[in-house]
């Protein structure tokens, strides 16, 4: 009953909790609460989980170089699904983050079957435009995956650490599948892991904003990133339970070992293959000195990159919100006034008569315009929780919902396809 009565929809975060136990996903909630302004995405419990965001969270507060990286595949119709993953590209920028985007073009290419040059007219046509009319600003970087020559290489190099049967088991590739669309899924690894070569400044905390059905990608990526590193830092205790760090190495350069253990202040033993270090009272120094000496013998010192899982929108007809059925969706692109004669067609939880609704209250939970309010259309938490509120107590009926919804739709699509076409006369400032 308590959940039920959540403006942010916890009943259907709950679903997503098996998230949490299988795949050690954590809570957003608890770090939210440590963030001085949180997107409406982070505040609504949108955006319900993360992996490592209390990295992203310190560099934020300590103005610490930190970066943020999503991509889209450049299939057709950006909508208001992949406005979520640019909002919160562009927030975490706005806070700070040196900004990645990446045109999955390669995959498009592979997967789908669609023309370099198709790929490019999409890629900035559906894509690069929105989020430039979003707001994200030229400092950050977009670029195609098949120009990038940094991208290439790194995939080429992360290739040698991934083989078949772990691809196999995390996308389900079997024997017909396309060598190509192997690459393709290492080279999202390289576009993740890009913000944190030497020529962005080197290894550095990178979130990757995702929907919860991409967790894979960031496994495999974060699987990665351990593997190319030369060192691995381990607590241990000895038998009189003494607590030390051992820094150990598979393959580091000869030497390396006994360059870090040179460089710290503290006890240090050096045995082949590890050093144990004692009295060790400061991680991050460890840490540091451990990743200098990596990039001075040619490594990576990756740091394992964090991600933030937001919800799915459903479809305006309820169920899944597909590309392949357009009345389930808006399009960023889509003539406002039919947009908003959609949202005015969009299932909702009202009862089947206006008495029953009055009596029973609406299901806001399981209604497709209140989710529109919700993830897109008001900002005010307070204004959002009264319609909820009386939604859920009878107050309010749901041709009022609609009337406001397709109202602020219509509004919201014609200021951002004006500034669309502004957009599209700033390609040049992000280097298009
Ligand atoms: Fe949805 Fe509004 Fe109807 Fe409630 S009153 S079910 S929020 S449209």
């Amino acid at each position: 009953m308590n959940m039920k009565l959540d403006p942010w929809g916890s009943v259907n975060i709950d679903d997503y909790s098996k998230l949490f136990d299988e795949f050690g996903i954590m809570p957003f909630e608890d770090i939210c609460a440590e963030l001085s302004d949180p997107h409406r995405y982070m505040r609504r419990k949108m955006i319900f989980g993360h992996r490592s965001y209390d990295l992203i969270k310190d560099a934020m507060k300590n103005k610490e170089p930190f970066s943020v990286m999503s991509g889209f595949m450049p299939t057709g119709g950006g909508h208001l699904g992949h406005k979520m993953v640019m909002e919160e590209i562009i927030w975490h920028q706005k806070m700070g983050a040196d900004a990645f985007v990446g045109i999955a073009d390669r995959e498009a290419y592979s997967v789908r079957g669609i023309s370099w040059d198709k790929c490019r007219q999409i890629g900035i046509e559906d894509y690069i435009v929105s989020l430039i009319a979003l707001g994200f600003e030229p400092d950050g970087h977009i670029y195609f995956q098949s120009e990038s020559e940094n991208v290439k290489d790194l995939a080429f190099e992360l290739s040698a650490k991934a083989n078949f049967s772990e691809l196999s088991a995390i996308y389900g590739f079997s024997g017909e599948t396309n060598v190509a669309h192997m690459v393709s899924a290492i080279t999202q690894s390289a576009d993740i892991l890009q913000p944190q070569l030497s020529e962005y400044g080197g290894p550095k905390p990178t979130v990757i904003p995702v929907g919860a059905d991409q967790d894979p990608h960031m496994r495999l990526t974060r699987g990665l990133a351990h593997k190319m590193n030369m060192f691995r830092i381990e607590g241990r205790e000895d038998k009189n339970k003494n607590k030390f760090f051992s820094v150990r190495s598979k393959a580091a350069p000869e030497g390396s070992l006994a360059e870090i253990a040179e460089r710290l202040p503290w006890d240090t033993k050096l045995f082949e293959g590890h050093i144990d270090i004692y009295g060790a009272d400061d991680y991050n120094k460890l840490l540091e000195t451990v990743r200098e000496v990596e990039i001075e013998n040619g490594g990576y010192a990756f740091v394992p990159p964090s991600s933030t899982y937001h919800r799915f929108m459903s479809g305006l007809q309820g169920g899944k919100m597909s590309s392949s059925v357009p009345e389930s969706l808006i399009s960023l692109k889509e003539d406002p006034k039919l947009a908003a004669k959609k949202v005015k067609r969009a299932k909702t939880g009202g009862r089947v008569s206006l008495e029953e609704q009055k009596k029973l209250g609406g299901e806001a939970d399981k209604c497709s315009v209140y989710e529109l309010l919700m993830f897109h259309l008001v900002e005010n938490d307070n204004e959002l929780a009264e319609i909820y509120d009386e939604c859920v107590c009878g107050k309010r009926m749901c041709g009022t919902c609609k009337a406001l919804a397709s109202e602020l739709m219509e509004e919201f699509l014609t200021d951002h396809q004006e500034k669309r076409e502004l957009a599209k006369d700033r390609l040049d400032d992000y280097g298009l």
